[in-house]
């Protein structure tokens, strides 16, 4: 039987500046390109009209209709990971793994659990760099020891940054490349993974709206503009490379780049403090009394708090499953200091709704909202959700688009008056933390 290697997509559904691909590639042996519906992960995807589910199909079925032209396909799987590679390896011949790496702590142990199984086989496996522009490991304090502020981390982040680190890795990619396609190995249908194809669900290819990215920072605070580039949803399943956001972050804008950083910092304390997936950074916050009335979190969740900017974002998440990010931090903030409803409540419905999903940038927004996080926003910061929308809807442009009925004089009365709201809240907080 031929020696083969094989490349396993996860975080990086794309065939252009691949580093992992890249590296398989490079080997001269054939390159049996593989993804698996892992039952385990579906299993997040509750709801089976799933937008994400739904988008990394999109992108999967895109490569291989160019991977057609190589006479080529992407063979998927429908089973748990161990039990594919228990498979692969029975059937092939392989020599090694190549992927890129994936930082959440789950997907750490799951790699930790095939490396090993492969090692048993004498095969290599190789998980690169891709998804980052550092590692959690490559920016420390001199200390050694992981940055907890946002400010020197991100110091270090631009002082490192070398053309080495933004490299293209694309490949123009020959037939000969890949392991010749099978009939029996298409792509499954969504249906017979148990997911419904919504007709409305299209999504394009992540492309770089240049005016977006040179306007983001006078524009990126106003929730009625189209001003932010979208491309969540694009990073989490790595059908863009972040090194090309990068590269264009450094030709037009400064503030754009501060965001990727952010998401490399969040990713960072999670890959450290893995705890922090679902407890406190900072632990005396555990002693917190919440509220948690559920039926305030149920008028959270519908958009019925009284509040306008809060319904409208919460209203504008359930219908596309996206929120400006202005809007994201007041209904965080809304929800722990108003309602004192515990930060993982709110956590946990953005994972269900929000396309743009992923557990380290959730977790250390809600935290930092809450007060928690490392580098969070101090606990008396409570925002004023009216106030904020004075300051970023005047013109109530974004509130009408979510509530189109939505009149002042006639709206729902607030769940909570913010007044009270604030001073319980500081004494709760207050009391916590002493
Ligand atoms: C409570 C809360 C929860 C959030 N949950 C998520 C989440 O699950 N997934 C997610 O991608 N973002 C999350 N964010 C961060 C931010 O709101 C989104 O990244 C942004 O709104 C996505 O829109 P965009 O792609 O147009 O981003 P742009 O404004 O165009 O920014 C470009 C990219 O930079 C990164 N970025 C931007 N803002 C942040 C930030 N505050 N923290 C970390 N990275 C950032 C994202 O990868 C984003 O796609 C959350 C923010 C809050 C306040």
């Amino acid at each position: 039987m031929e020696e083969i290697v094989v490349f396993w997509f996860r975080r990086d559904i794309r065939l252009q500046d691949n580093v992992g691909l890249y590296h398989a590639i490079q080997t001269g042996k054939k390159v049996l390109p593989i993804f698996i519906f892992d039952p385990d992960i579906l299993l997040k995807f509750s709801d089976k009209e799933d937008k994400r589910v739904v988008y990394f199909y999109q992108a999967l079925a895109q490569i291989n209709s160019i991977l057609k032209q190589y006479n080529s396909q992407v063979v998927c799987y429908h089973d748990r990971v161990m039990t594919v590679f228990e498979q692969l390896v029975q059937t092939h011949t392989i020599t090694a793994v190549y992927t890129n790496a994936d930082y959440e702590p789950e997907a750490r142990k799951r790699d930790g659990a095939v490396q090993t199984f492969l090692a048993q086989q004498q095969i290599a496996f190789y998980a690169y760099k891709d998804q980052v522009i550092f590692e959690a490991h490559e920016l420390l304090k001199s200390d050694q020891t992981p940055y907890k502020v946002y400010t020197p981390y991100a110091k270090l982040w631009r002082s490192r940054l070398t053309a080495q680190h933004l490299l293209d890795w694309t490949l123009a990619l020959k037939a000969d490349y890949f392991v010749a396609k099978k009939e029996d190995a298409t792509l499954p249908s969504l249906a017979s993974l148990g997911y419904k194809t919504t007709e409305e669900v299209h999504f394009k290819s992540p492309v770089f709206g240049s005016h977006i990215i040179q306007n983001y920072t006078a524009n990126r605070d106003f929730p009625a503009l189209d001003a932010t580039t979208r491309l969540g949803i694009a990073l989490r399943f790595g059908t863009v490379s972040v090194r090309a956001c990068v590269r264009q972050a450094l030709q037009a804008n400064e503030t754009w780049l501060s965001q990727l950083i952010w998401r490399e910092f969040f990713m960072a304390i999670l890959y450290h403090y893995p705890y922090s997936a679902r407890a406190c950074f900072k632990r005396e916050y555990e002693n917190i009394q919440w509220r948690n009335n559920e039926t305030e979190f149920e008028a959270w969740c519908k958009g019925e708090t009284g509040y306008p900017l809060v319904d409208a974002g919460m209203r504008e998440l359930n219908q596309t499953g996206y929120m400006h990010n202005r809007v994201r931090m007041v209904v965080a903030s809304f929800l722990v200091k108003h309602l004192l409803i515990d930060w993982r409540w709110g956590e946990a419905y953005f994972a269900q709704k929000l396309n743009d999903y992923d557990l380290a940038l959730n977790v250390g927004n809600w935290q930092w909202a809450a007060g928690c996080g490392c580098d969070a926003a101090p606990y008396f910061r409570i925002f004023n959700p009216t106030e904020q929308q004075k300051k970023f809807d005047k013109e109530l442009k974004y509130i009408k688009k979510w509530i189109p009925q939505y009149e002042e004089s006639t709206y729902i009365p607030p769940i909570v008056e913010h007044k009270l709201a604030r001073e319980r809240a500081l004494v709760v907080f207050k009391q916590a933390l002493k």
